[in-house]
């Protein structure tokens, strides 16, 4: 093999390298948190847990770099199943909003308290809405549903995120005033009924809508975590714009209707974005990153 060959080998290594960078970093990321939660709370189980979801979401990336069909769908499954089952039901962590506040108010640093700081609060400062697009179990059944692009103009109901937060939140205060004991046995409860409620309100929400997505447009409570922290997000979409040809393919499959063509981080519903990369393979140039 002459120098050139040689040459030619250790620059496609590189790109073959290059191409799983994003698995690789996200992979990297989590276990960091695994270890250091692991190290510092003394428990074994958040080195299991964060090794787990961080695998999930670098398998999902490397299967969608590699273009197989349906990946974000497989960790949709993988994290959102072993969140709402796993952690939800058999540990019985509730792992939803009225959760957060409740460990929040015992002053504990655990279970929802350590989920909401990584996945929605601070998070989001690197990697944007994607516990929407690859890890919340609600999004994870409406995305079936038969409405992946929206079939009518978005709805100027956005304010009633802000009702269900704060009713969540009025909730959780209501219950450490009036319940003397059992709040753990209620907060499963609620943790089940709210899981109904989500799953009804948000199907029925699609059909209404000729939209999956609804539910997380206007009712989502997290969504007033998630928005503010994702607009400041290091990953987001971008168009080349040397590339585009301005057919606005993007935009229309989005399913968050981001107008993906501004490039400002002040784009219409740029904080919608969940990086789902719909608007990545509609692309017929390969403009999007
Ligand atoms: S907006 Fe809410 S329901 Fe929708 S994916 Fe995000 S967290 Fe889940
Ligand atoms: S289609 Fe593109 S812009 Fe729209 S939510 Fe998905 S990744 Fe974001």
């Amino acid at each position: 093999m002459n120098a050139s060959d040689r040459h030619e080998n250790h620059n496609s290594a590189d790109k073959g390298f290059r191409k799983y960078l994003h698995s690789i970093l996200i992979f990297l990321v989590f276990e960091t948190i695994a270890v250091v939660l692991w190290l510092a709370k003394g428990n074994l189980f958040y080195l299991f847990n964060f090794t787990y979801i961080g695998a999930s979401l670098a398998l999902g990336l490397f299967l969608f770099t590699r273009k197989v069909p349906h990946a974000r769908r497989i960790v949709q499954l993988l994290v959102g199943l072993y969140m709402l089952v796993y952690l939800g039901i058999i540990c019985r962590e509730n792992m939803q909003i009225e959760g957060f506040w409740y460990y929040l108010f015992l002053g504990t640093f655990e279970a929802a308290t350590i989920h909401y700081a990584v996945a929605k609060i601070f998070g989001p400062l690197l990697f944007g809405r994607g516990w929407c697009g690859y890890a919340c179990w609600t999004a994870m059944v409406l995305d079936f549903l038969p409405y992946r692009i929206p079939k009518a103009p978005r709805k100027k109901l956005g304010f009633l995120r802000y009702v269900t937060f704060s009713g969540s939140l009025a909730l959780v205060i209501g219950l450490f005033l009036t319940v003397r004991n059992g709040l753990e046995k209620i907060m499963f409860l609620l943790f089940l009924i709210g899981n109904i409620l989500y799953y009804a309100i948000g199907i029925l929400l699609a059909f209404l809508f000729k939209d999956n997505r609804a539910f997380c447009k206007y009712l989502c409570p997290i969504t007033v975590f998630l928005k503010p922290m994702s607009y400041f997000s290091l990953a987001r979409i971008q168009v080349d714009t040397d590339r585009c040809i301005n057919c606005h393919r993007c935009e229309r499959v989005c399913p968050m209707d981001v107008k993906i063509l501004d490039p400002s981080r002040k784009r219409e519903n740029g904080t919608e974005c969940i990086l789902c990369m719909e608007c990545k393979n509609a692309c017929p140039k390969q403009a999007i990153r």
